[in-house]
Parts: structure tokens; C-alpha cells; sequence
């Protein structure tokens, strides 16, 4: 699938060039190529936010022609509310995320955000309600600024900065040589895996979208790093719909809504402490992680 296309000639029609290690080539096919694979219905209409109330509904998916991925999933995110996928590694997290922005259609079932089936949405509208921030997050070559005005273009400096200032990366960038003005991407200076998570939310935050998907970083970021990153999230979590993939379970004990995804299904939900007591399989990855 992949091997058919270039993503590197699509990312240079956009000028966006890319610093290797930071792009996930499936998130650099799905961001560019969904408008020509997805259809919008000639009657589609512009998503109206108000609850930001996510449901899967009986979801069934699969890749292709390959194996299901999803087997009746139902689920709820509720609107305001932190809800976190944990599970072993395959079991369909991303994929569940990759549902929530429509990069691919269910193939049964239906996903509704506040009652609208997304099929029946615009894509631009879809978009521009949903931010989302993984270790996977396209920087590209230009300045801080740019990077994170990316996030929603008319925004001013100021507005630039407060976003910054609320993912916790104002203070690294002004020690910068150029401050917001220093290039980042090739050749330029080079951020720690922390901050370019901290700009990445950075963006998320301007774009001030109602729902945010998080896919946490799956490799260790040093100890300081890791508790801003936190911060950051958490802060851009507050009043916003989050759906979590968690990989680290401390930073989940708070969340509203555990999911348990195993083999594409919905395993277990609850709080931490009600999955916990009951002893299944979120408990048992509780303790593993727990003694390691
Ligand atoms: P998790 O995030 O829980 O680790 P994923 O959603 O990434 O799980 O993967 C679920 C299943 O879907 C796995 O079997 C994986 O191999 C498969 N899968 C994920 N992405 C693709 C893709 N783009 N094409 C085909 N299969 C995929
Ligand atoms: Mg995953």
C-alpha cells in the first residue's frame, strides 16, 4: 500500500519539508491523501460542536481487505470528559483515534460526534474541530512561530506566545538564540523529544478545538521533560473532550473513562479505581508496569 506512493513528492508540492524521525509515514498518507480517498456527500454539512460528545456505535473496521480490526465497539467520550484507550500494543487504539478524524470510513456501525454522523460532515469542518498531537507531529522547516500559528493562521503573535506559555514552552524558546524566530526542522536547531511535544501542543492549543486526541510518546522522555509534557496536556485537556492513548498509566489515573481495547474490542471500562478492584485486565497491567 504504501510502496505505490510518494509521500515525499506530495510533501514537497506543500513545501513542507520534513525532519526525519519526527513524521509517521502513515499519519504524512492519511493527512495528505484523505481528501481523494474520502468522499464528502454532496449534502454534507458543517459540524456544529456543542457537547463534543464522541460515540462509536456498534463499530466494525477493517484495513482493506485484511483481517477486522474493530469488532462491535461501542463506546462513548464524553463530551468535556478525559477518556482514556489502554490495552496491549495491536489491539486498535490508533486506529480508534484514526475513526475519530475519519481518515478511514467504519466499515459497520457508525461514529457520531454530538449526534451527527461524520460521513455526513464536512471534512473541513470535521478538522477543524478536532486537534491532535502524537510523537508523530509534523514539524517542519520554518520558525517556532510559524509552527505554531500552524495550528490556526490568523492568529497573532501575542496569541502565538499564550498558546507557548500554556504548553509550557514559552520559557525553553526564549532561550533560544532567535527566540520564536529560531528555525527549527533541517539544519536548524534541534529540539528534545520534550519540547517539540510541548510546541506541538503549542499548536493544539491555538487551534482551540473543541475535542483532542493525545497519542502519548511511546519512548521515555527525561524526568523533567516528561512532568512539562504532562502539564501541557493536561492543560490543553481542560474543558475539551480528550481521548487519550495511554502508555504510561500513571498519567491516566485521572482520567474520567478507562477503555480496556483488546483484539478490537472494548474489554473492560471504568475509573482506575473501580478496574482496579475488579481485578481484570487493566488491574494485571497496573502491576506489571507497576513492578518493572
Ligand atoms: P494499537 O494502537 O492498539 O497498538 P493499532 O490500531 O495500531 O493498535 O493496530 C490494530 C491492528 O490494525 C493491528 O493488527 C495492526 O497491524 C493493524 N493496522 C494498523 N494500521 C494499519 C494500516 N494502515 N494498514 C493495515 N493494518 C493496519
Ligand atoms: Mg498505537
Amino acid at each position: 500500500l504504501l510502496l505505490a506512493y510518494d509521500p515525499a513528492k506530495r510533501l514537497s508540492r506543500l513545501q513542507v519539508s520534513l525532519e526525519s524521525g519526527l513524521v509517521g509515514v502513515r499519519l504524512m498518507y492519511e493527512i495528505l491523501d484523505r481528501p481523494s480517498r474520502l468522499l464528502e456527500r454532496d449534502d454534507a454539512e458543517d459540524l456544529t460542536v456543542t457537547n463534543g460528545q464522541v460515540v462509536f456505535d456498534n463499530v466494525q473496521f477493517s484495513y482493506g481487505d485484511e483481517e477486522t480490526v474493530l469488532r462491535d465497539l461501542s463506546l462513548t467520550m464524553d463530551g468535556n470528559k478525559k477518556t482514556a484507550l489502554v490495552g496491549p500494543s495491536g489491539g486498535g487504539k490508533s486506529t480508534i483515534m484514526g475513526l475519530v478524524q475519519r481518515f478511514y470510513d467504519v466499515t459497520g456501525g457508525s461514529i457520531e460526534i454530538d449526534g451527527t454522523d461524520i460521513r455526513q460532515c464536512t471534512l473541513a469542518s470535521l478538522n477543524s474541530h478536532i486537534a491532535l498531537v502524537t510523537q508523530d507531529t509534523i514539524l517542519f522547516t520554518g520558525t517556532i512561530r510559524e509552527n505554531i500559528r500552524f495550528g490556526r493562521l490568523d492568529a497573532s503573535d501575542a496569541e502565538v506566545e499564550d498558546a507557548a506559555k500554556n504548553a509550557f514552552a514559552h520559557d525553553f524558546i526564549v532561550q533560544l538564540p532567535e527566540g520564536y524566530d529560531t528555525m527549527i526542522g533541517d539544519n536548524a536547531a534541534t529540539l528534545s523529544g520534550g519540547q517539540k511535544q510541548r510546541v506541538a501542543i503549542a499548536r493544539a492549543m491555538i487551534k482551540n478545538a473543541p475535542i483532542v486526541l493525545l497519542d502519548e510518546a511511546t519512548s521515555a522522555l527525561d524526568s523533567e521533560s516528561e512532568a512539562k509534557v504532562q502539564a501541557a496536556f493536561d492543560r490543553l485537556s481542560e474543558g475539551r473532550t480528550t481521548l487519550v492513548i495511554a502508555h504510561r498509566l500513571s498519567t491516566i489515573r485521572n482520567a474520567d473513562k478507562i477503555c480496556v481495547i483488546k483484539d478490537g474490542r472494548l474489554v473492560e471500562e471504568g475509573t482506575h479505581d473501580d478496574l482496579n478492584e475488579k481485578g481484570g485486565l487493566y488491574a494485571n497491567l497496573v502491576k506489571l508496569q507497576f513492578e518493572h
